[in-house]
């Protein structure tokens, strides 16, 4: 009796844990892992090859700009919390898991830029996060470049490449779910092909827009950067930074691929002061279908141009990169001195 009672109990503990999960992954499996934040460097196995493969079918998007923000019906009031996943060529970056059990454990709608080649050094912390119905999934390039100064087949490498991997990454849970027996449908919550794109670095040219634009994507930006890629922001300077720039039907840009410092410890603080202010979380594409998206023509952080700054000339060249007087424009990652909501910060990476 006693064993067929604990029989019981742990098929109603395996029912409540799979109601409570998003996606088949027991709590255990979805949860924080100490030691994925961390960002690895100049490492052998960081260089991967894109998958070489046909994508789904997708139509061209008008080019209009990049969505800064959404105009909202009077009273409406939205915001949607965006958070990028980078990794650069020479690089495994981290997954700070803390952050998404932040955003799970009080229901709270999130998107998510996650580059090509982060999906494939994180294959499972994609498909867990796909395959959320908190969650949206978008393009952020395949390694990272600066798209300003990409140009040919560079640039339509570094978009189209981030779609290979996803498509990559979800056939890969639609195939691990056949396999289990189909108890799960979680790869059905995800796209067949990402429709957002945010820009490394929030630097674009026209050249870049069109192309994004001729591969199906929305281009998308933000009003607000929470400063998270400096150092010496602390969790109160992104408190405040948030807080004092949001308004209904704001994009808020933060960071979840171990460059996003002190973001965890600011997130518990930032969610309950919108909560008290009234305000709803959204996934982008749940903000624009709301109100009225508000373009720009050229892509930027704070002020029209400030983008424009990197990269400074090199010497070395990579296939795509731009030629100037001055010397090589070179697409590879560079380093990033913002200055979000107008203040100097010490130098970091977006
Ligand atoms: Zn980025």
């Amino acid at each position: 009796m006693l064993a067929r009672f604990a029989v019981l109990s742990l098929a109603l503990l395996a029912a409540t844990a799979a109601a409570a999960t998003p996606a088949g992954w027991a709590p255990g499996d979805l949860a924080h892992r100490k030691g994925d934040e961390r960002v690895q460097k100049g490492i052998k196995h960081a260089l991967i090859t894109p998958p070489k493969r046909a994508l789904a079918e997708f139509t061209p998007v008008p080019q209009r700009g990049a969505v800064r923000r959404v105009s909202l019906p009077p009273g409406k009031k939205l915001v949607a919390l965006t958070f990028d996943l980078c990794e650069q060529r020479f690089e495994v970056a981290g997954y700070q898991g803390g952050i998404v059990d932040i955003l799970r454990r009080n229901g709270i709608k999130a998107t998510f830029f996650v580059g090509g080649k982060w999906m494939l050094s994180h294959r499972e912390r994609t498909q867990q996060l796909m395959a959320d119905p908190l969650f949206e999934v978008a393009n952020h390039s395949w390694e990272h470049r600066n798209l300003r100064v990409l140009s040919g087949q560079a640039l339509v490498d570094e978009i189209g490449k981030a779609q290979s991997a996803y498509e990559q990454v979800r056939e890969e849970l639609e195939a691990k779910q056949c396999a289990a027996g189909g108890r799960s449908l979680a790869h059905e919550q995800a796209p067949k092909r990402l429709a957002l794109m945010r820009f490394p670095y929030g630097a674009c040219s026209a050249a870049a827009l069109d192309e994004v634009a001729r591969q199906g994507l929305t281009p998308i930006q933000w009003d607000v950067s929470s400063g998270d890629p400096t150092t010496g922001q602390s969790a109160r300077a992104i408190e405040q930074q948030v807080l004092g720039h949001v308004r209904p039907g704001s994009i808020v840009l933060f960071h979840a691929n171990g460059r996003g410092w002190h973001t965890e410890a600011a997130l518990p603080a930032i969610i309950a002061a919108l909560k008290a202010q009234g305000y709803e979380f959204a996934t982008i594409s749940e903000l624009t279908a709301a109100g009225e998206p508000m373009l720009t023509a050229t892509c930027y952080d704070s002020r029209p141009g400030d983008t424009d700054q990197w990269p400074r000339p090199a010497l070395a060249s990579q296939p795509g990169d731009v030629r100037t007087p001055a010397g090589v424009l070179s697409g590879l990652g560079w380093p990033w001195s913002g200055t979000p909501g107008g203040r100097a910060t010490t130098t970091a990476r977006r």
